[in-house]
């Protein structure tokens, strides 16, 4: 363990294991086979990266995205790790070079897509190989029960056969016990070690807020985080480039992702944002699974996603190097309703009930007032130790559960009945409002006793009860026009047989963060060094993260080394990226804190390093 460890220091410059990365390690040391499920950003390449570099012979990864291995394979380059793909994007030039690698025995790491690998000829090209093991990275893709099925990911079933002796590591972020099944079924692993870790992510900031003044409520989010990168998602094109145009003409630096794009506009798009020559990507879902970007601070879906999959998957795309990230949902009634309309169009009969199933789950996750950490990591069967996450709206307070919830529900409620069930959600809110619109005053329903009964409530707060009593089953939207329709329980509310949960949303909010790891960075050589990792990867054609992360970054610019010797302490800088950077690091912190009059050689401790214990000016000279 313990050269594994050194292996770590030496090449990644992470001096412990993260959560059950030992034991997944120990089952690739073992040819143990296993199946390690966890979070995205818990560090699933770590566990099967180091066993392969620690290892002799050559492990194979298969990946299902080419743009994936690519990077993974500069990153390992960056580390000192000689690692290749095969897959479609290379020449038969390309291929044979790779071969030739492997054949000589050069490689620790073949990354493969799934279709290439199960080939013929690729069987009997590596049966002559030394293979450490195999490790299957998002294996849940061979499971029709996850959320992101890849028929080409079934043919991993023939790998068993293929190579009786080599050992299996399946890797996932998809925890569901069923898939977990598939998973090793599909695989045929014999006795794997099964690591499940804990799917929270305690370093997002959950909120979900009802949508009234979509762009409002994402400019909101955004101007909490200014220059740095975000991705906001929308159901459709259309509102994808809507919302895009809308935030550039406002002068965000934004670019929109979608499947109707060009491709080279989208792949130009996409690579924009991961080379931060734009800060913000307005995408619909096909955004995403390409990218591994680990410095996204925050994600907004401006509509609400199809299922808490979905959305764990979406969400979770923020904040995947441990900092900070904030995860905004802004829903409305509206959108169950274009779901429903996608879901019943596209899929068949078996699929639809589950689909709509996991809608249902999702809406209720918006209306209901329970922890976000909490709900989600209950959806995939675990439980959350602390009371209070302090990281979502629920727990910092932000929304109000109302005092006497009957009373309204009835009020609302009453004045459908009396406006015979014929109108919309608008419509009812203008009338307990008491509106004069014309439309109100022709119908006479300025008469109706339920007409001004709520004057004093914001048409936003009305409006959000409304859909929260959908979302709780005692009102359905029918047709075209979604008019409201109250439902048998409805009625029985109506009765005071039943009493419904409807919240408020609280005036405004601290950006409050669980984890802030800014303390004692000088925000000024931050973002020189943000700059000189941007003009690093451009000259080497690799995306900044690959360089150096956003916390090296901010070590760098809290301890502000200028040893060469003490870089190696960084986080994230193992000997290679010390011979490659160094010497350019040094020199720009150095000439940063003689200009800027700025104590340099902190003392670089793990009690520094955590702690809010730097104050922030305090080292400054003057
Ligand atoms: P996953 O594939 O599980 O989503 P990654 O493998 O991309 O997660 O890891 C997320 C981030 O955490 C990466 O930046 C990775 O380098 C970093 N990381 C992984 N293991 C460790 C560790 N033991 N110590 C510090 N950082 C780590
Ligand atoms: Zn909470």
């Amino acid at each position: 363990m313990d050269s594994l460890l050194s292996v770590i220091r030496k090449h990644w410059g992470y001096d412990s294991f993260r959560p059950l990365q030992r034991e997944a390690m120990t089952a690739a040391m073992e040819s143990q086979d296993s199946l390690t499920v966890l979070p995205t950003g818990g560090g699933k390449s770590l566990c099967y990266q180091a066993p392969a570099v620690h290892r002799d012979g050559m492990a194979v990864v298969v990946s299902p995205l080419i743009a994936l291995m690519k990077d993974q394979v500069d990153a390992l380059s960056e580390c000192g790790v000689p690692a290749a793909y095969v897959n479609s994007s290379l020449t038969a030039q390309e291929r044979m070079e790779v071969a030739g690698r492997v054949r000589r025995g050069e490689l620790k790491m073949l990354f493969a897509a799934p279709e290439r690998l199960v080939q013929q000829r690729t069987i009997e090209f590596l049966a002559d190989v030394e293979l450490s093991f195999i490790a299957i990275d998002e294996a849940h893709c061979i499971s029709n029960w996850g959320h992101d099925f890849r028929p080409e990911y079934r043919r991993l079933s023939d790998l068993r056969q293929a190579f009786p002796d080599i050992s299996i590591h399946a890797f996932t972020a998809t925890a569901t016990e069923r898939v977990r099944r598939d998973i090793g079924e599909q695989l045929k692993l014999k006795a794997p070690r099964i690591l499940v870790g804990s799917f929270d992510r305690p370093n997002l900031l959950y909120r979900v807020e009802r949508r009234h003044d979509v762009i409002g409520q994402i400019r909101e989010v955004i101007d909490r985080h200014p220059n740095e990168s975000g991705i906001v998602y929308c159901i459709s094109r259309s509102s994808v480039e809507e919302t895009a145009s809308t935030l550039s003409s406002l002068g965000y630096r934004t670019l929109p992702y979608h499947a109707g794009l060009e491709p080279d506009r989208r792949k130009a798009n996409q690579e924009a944002f991961i080379d931060e020559k734009t800060d913000i990507i307005v995408a619909t879902v096909a955004f995403g699974m390409g990218i591994d970007k680990s410095n996204v601070r925050y994600v907004v879906h401006a509509e609400m996603p199809r299922s808490i999959e979905a959305y764990q998957q979406e969400s979770g795309r923020a904040g995947r190097d441990g900092l900070e990230a904030e995860c905004s949902l802004i829903y409305s009634g509206r959108d169950t309703s274009t779901w429903e309309f996608l879901i019943n169009q596209s899929e068949n009969e078996d699929n639809r009930v589950t689909s709509l199933q996991a809608l249902g789950r999702m809406e209720s996750f918006c209306f209901s007032s329970v922890c976000r950490h909490r709900q989600l990591v209950g959806h995939f069967g675990q439980q959350l130790e602390k009371e209070n996450c302090g990281a979502c709206d629920v727990c910092l307070n932000e929304i109000e559960s109302l005092q006497d919830p009957l009373v309204l529900a009835q009020k609302i409620i009453s004045s459908i009945y009396r406006q015979e069930q014929r109108y919309g959600a608008e419509y009812t809110s203008l009338v307990l409002r008491g509106s004069k619109s014309k439309k109100v005053l022709t119908n006479g329903h300025d008469q109706l006793s339920t007409y001004g009964l709520l004057k004093d409530e914001s048409e936003r707060d009305l409006r959000g009860w409304i859909d929260q009593l959908v979302a709780q089953g005692l009102l359905r939207r029918s047709g075209e026009y979604s008019v409201l329709v109250i439902t048998d329980t409805g009625f029985q509310l109506l009765k005071g047989e039943l009493t419904p949960q409807l919240t408020r949303p609280k005036t405004r909010r601290q950006a409050a963060s669980a984890t802030h790891k800014w303390e004692g960075v000088d925000r000024g050589l931050f973002e020189n060094l943000r700059q000189m990792r941007m003009d690093i990867a451009a000259e080497r054609g690799v995306p900044p993260y690959v360089i150096f992360g956003d916390m090296t970054l901010r070590e760098l610019a809290r301890f502000r080394p200028t040893r060469a010797g003490d870089l190696l302490q960084i986080y994230g800088i193992g000997q290679q990226k010390q011979a490659e950077f160094g010497g350019t690091v040094i020199e720009r912190i150095t000439e940063y804190c003689l200009e800027d009059d700025l104590v340099t050689n902190l003392p670089i401790s793990d009690t520094n390093r955590t702690a809010r214990k730097v104050p922030p000016d305090s080292f400054r000279r003057r």
